[in-house]
């Protein structure tokens, strides 16, 4: 595989390395177990995975579980298995719960060196006092504790004598900071809540500025690698660092955020979609969750690509979704097996054809891939045909089947249209047809000429299936005119249609991928189908007007 150019977070490390400032290179994963991973999640793990990969350095999976009402242990199972998937392995795995005992001890210290305070200001009031950009902010009341009143406060918030919100643990640095982040931001907040891990151990729980920066040093993580937004907060982590005395010294390094068009990416709202129940599931193939991708056919190789493509830049920015398809077309273009499948069947009956009859024709399994050799398809006197494939009364240049008119079925013969069945509200149901035994794929056959090629299955042998083609979710995600992206919701995401596939494929197992001629790439979904009932998730259609 290609691994990506050169990034500055490579430039960072080969610098970190060469000066001698560090001597081998940890990164980590962190994500909270609040819902499953999406696509901008994979960014993440692929550049750390990768980066730590390519300088022989290590990568660590941690959950950063320290918000005990919105996580879960099936986020944690569901975050490995995609981690997994995705193809990297973590060398160590680690929960953030784990430290709570040495994050308590820590912030012991700091009150210890009178660097936090018990505060018993509201969150509103907090908010209010931290000041604006152009506006200094102001003490705390509770700001001039004394450390003994302090630890005694922050012991009792440890052992529940408090109710939530009552109290916070706060750190002191500056009020008048022009960095809002350091106007003492709270360490510590007070939560009667059972964790996942801990259970009901504890009641108060680190913040995430408080909590991130130790759970690095603690693993000794050297490159800490977080989105932009979190840049402000830099001089907070290194304050954390410092006056806890924590050992190792690990630094943080943001980078942009993958946005991809009409794309919602946040769990908070991902898990509103579940709730609503406006998607079956995190898995969903319409999500941009890694398992959503996974059950729609996406490979970890071309989401992988897709990463590696987009690369790694300081500023945001946001990605056309073609980009994504472009990569799983690329990736299944020479591994898919071709076959044709009938979406919206027309019959039709081939009346010179004899009956009883059915011949095997050969065809390549992919003409782009002439290794995964042949395959046999049946041809008999009745065929099912798409509907959209015959027009009564064609438009101008249109070159499928109309009465009169002749086309190539792919991989057999020339036929030709001379009669139509309609029923009694005279809608088509049938075409009488004739073929020609002289045309026949692959004998040379250069009598004439026909201008369409169409797809067709036997209608003997063929295996009835349906088939799941999917629209974006969202339409024109745009929340700056007040509207949330719940309002901008695709009533049209998902569209079933059922019709026919070759026989050589009725035993496709679940996540098998195939190319339909003319219909794009399918993968059998694991969850829908069954024994005697497959499943296609449309993965994306053949065209695209995308260029890289
Ligand atoms: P969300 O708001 O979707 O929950 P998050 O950043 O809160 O995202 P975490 O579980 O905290 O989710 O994220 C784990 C890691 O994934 C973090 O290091 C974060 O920076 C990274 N990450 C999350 N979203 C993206 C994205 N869109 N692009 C790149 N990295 C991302
Ligand atoms: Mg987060
Ligand atoms: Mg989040």
């Amino acid at each position: 595989e290609n691994k990506s150019s050169s990034n500055f977070l490579k430039n960072i490390v080969n610098e970190d390395l060469k000066s001698g400032k560090v001597d081998h290179i940890i990164t980590r994963f962190p994500p909270e177990p609040n819902g499953y991973l999406h696509i901008g999640h994979a960014k993440s793990i692929i550049l750390n995975f990768e980066l730590a990969d390519e300088f022989k350095g290590k990568t660590h999976l941690r959950f950063d579980d320290t918000n005990p009402a919105k996580e879960d242990t099936e986020y944690v199972e569901s975050i490995k298995e995609d981690v997994s998937w995705l193809g990297y392995e973590w060398d160590e795995l680690f929960f953030a719960s784990d430290y709570f005992e040495e994050m308590y001890n820590r912030a012991v210290l700091l009150i210890k060196k009178g660097k936090a305070y018990a505060c018993d200001s509201t969150a509103e009031e907090i908010r209010q006092m931290r000041g604006t950009l152009t506006e200094a902010g102001q003490g705390s009341p509770s700001r001039d504790r004394t450390v003994e009143e302090n630890l005694e406060l922050f012991e009792r918030m440890r052992k529940g004598e408090f109710k939530d919100g009552e109290k916070v643990l706060r750190a002191k640095i500056d009020m008048a900071s022009p960095n809002i982040n350091m106007r003492d931001p709270v360490l510590y907040r007070i939560a009667h809540a059972t964790h996942h891990n801990t259970g009901d151990t504890w009641c108060i729980y680190p913040m995430y500025d408080y909590a991130h920066p130790l759970e690095d040093a603690i693993e000794g993580v050297t490159h800490s690698i977080c989105t932009l937004e979190f840049e402000d907060h830099r001089p907070l982590y290194d304050w954390v660092i410092r006056e806890c005395e924590m050992e190792k010294v690990p630094h943080q390094y943001e980078f942009a955020r993958l946005n991809i068009t009409n794309t919602v990416m946040s769990k908070r709202k991902l898990k509103q979609l579940v709730d609503d129940k406006v998607v079956d599931g995190w898995d969903d193939p319409r999500m941009p969750t890694i398992s959503g991708l996974r059950r729609k056919g996406y490979t970890a190789e071309a989401i992988r690509t897709f990463a590696r493509e987009i690369g790694v830049a300081k500023a945001d920015s946001v990605v056309d979704s073609k980009m994504l398809e472009h990569f799983i077309r690329e990736d299944l273009k020479l591994k898919a097996p071709r076959t044709m499948a009938v979406l919206e069947p027309l019959k039709v009956v081939i009346t010179n054809y004899p009956e009883d009859q059915v011949e095997m024709l050969e065809a390549e399994i992919n003409p782009e891939n002439l290794e995964m050799g042949t395959r046999q398809i049946p041809f008999s006197r009745e065929i099912y045909i798409e509907q959209d494939d015959f027009a009564e009364n064609p438009p101008a240049k249109y070159h499928r089947l109309f009465p009169g008119n002749e086309v190539r079925l792919k991989n057999a013969y020339f036929i030709k249209c001379n009669d139509i069945v309609k029923d009694e509200t005279g809608k088509v149901i049938e075409l009488r047809c004739t073929y020609d035994p002289e045309t026949k794929s692959g004998s040379g056959f250069t009598g004439r000429k026909v201008k369409g090629t169409i797809h067709w299955v036997d209608a003997s042998q063929a295996v009835p299936a349906e088939f799941r083609l999917y629209e974006p979710l969202i339409l024109d995600e745009d929340e700056e005119d007040g509207t949330s992206f719940m309002d901008h919701i695709n009533p049209n995401s998902l569209e079933i249609v059922y019709g026919y596939v070759e026989p050589n494929i009725q035993e496709a197992k679940p996540q098998e991928k195939f190319q339909f001629f003319r219909h794009g790439y399918f993968n059998v979904d694991p969850l829908h189908s069954t024994q005697g009932h497959l499943v296609f998730n449309r993965i994306v259609s053949l065209k695209s007007s995308f260029e890289l």
